[in-house]
């Protein structure tokens, strides 16, 4: 699980987190919208230690807290992350992608590895695609991979940062199927998303910020068909 309080960011002058406060359960699936520029990407780096926060505020993860300080090997294993541009290695094949965390955080044995990445592989629909580099994968491909490597050091909660909107359009249902079956098995995640449709569809609840603040937080059925606040009704208005 984890847990947010007051959450407070500054980008130097610039206060892009305004006291966010959020809870997320184990298992559950919490998607993120709002306006560019609202402080979704700047939220869950936060959770990942990407960036730094303000020292009155609080993150833990499993009780865990990150902080600077906090060992960020362990906030890094337990908090898998998946970007927008994939960011795999272009020197390493997938199976090499997605062995090297555990190989050099967890010591894992050369061939224990192997066979991990290759089941996780499977997970994701590429077993036949272990020995290939990046770019001769498609853009779909690719992201597909580096969720597999997020999940190969079975984190407590895996961050989407729109992990779609790179992708030609033929390419995002593969990987919203890939996140689907996630969820389903159990996976907490917090997915950034423009899917309205996966979101609404998989999210235990979805989160509406801007400003650098929630404005509304629901189950898709409260934030879909009948957002109580007006900003929520404007942007969905023009998104949908
Ligand atoms: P988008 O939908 O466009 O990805 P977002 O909701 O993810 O937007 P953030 O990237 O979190 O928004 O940015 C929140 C605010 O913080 C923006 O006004 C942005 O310009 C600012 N910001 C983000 N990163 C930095 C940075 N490294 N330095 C300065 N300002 C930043
Ligand atoms: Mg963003």
């Amino acid at each position: 699980a984890i847990s947010i309080r007051n959450l407070q960011k500054h980008y130097g002058r610039y206060h892009a987190l305004r006291g966010i406060d959020l809870d997320i359960a184990k298992g559950e699936v919490v998607c993120v919208i709002g306006p560019s520029g609202s402080g979704k990407s700047t939220l869950i780096r936060c959770i990942n230690r990407l960036e730094d926060f303000s020292a009155e505020s609080s993150i833990t993860v499993d009780g865990t807290p990150v902080r600077p300080g906090a060992s960020l090997a362990r906030v890094r294993a337990e908090v898998g992350m998946v970007f927008q541009n994939f960011n795999l290695f272009p020197h390493l094949t997938a199976r090499e992608n997605i062995m090297l965390a555990p190989r050099r955080v967890r010591g894992t044995a050369k061939a224990t590895a192997a066979a991990e990445a290759d089941r996780l592989l499977n997970r994701v629909g590429l077993g036949a695609h272990a020995e290939k580099y990046p770019d001769a994968l498609s853009g779909g491909q690719q992201q597909r991979v580096a969720i597999a490597r997020a999940l190969a050091m079975e984190p407590q909660v895996l961050l989407f940062d729109e992990p779609t909107s790179a992708l030609d359009p033929e390419m995002v249902g593969e990987v919203l199927d890939v996140m689907r079956d996630l969820a389903r098995s159990g996976v907490t995640m917090v997915v950034v998303t423009h899917e309205m449709g996966f979101a609404r569809q998989v999210a235990d609840r979805v989160i509406f910020m801007d400003g650098g603040e929630v404005i509304e937080t629901g189950t898709p059925e409260q934030i879909f068909s009948t957002p109580r606040e007006e900003r929520t009704r404007n942007f969905l208005h023009a998104v949908l």
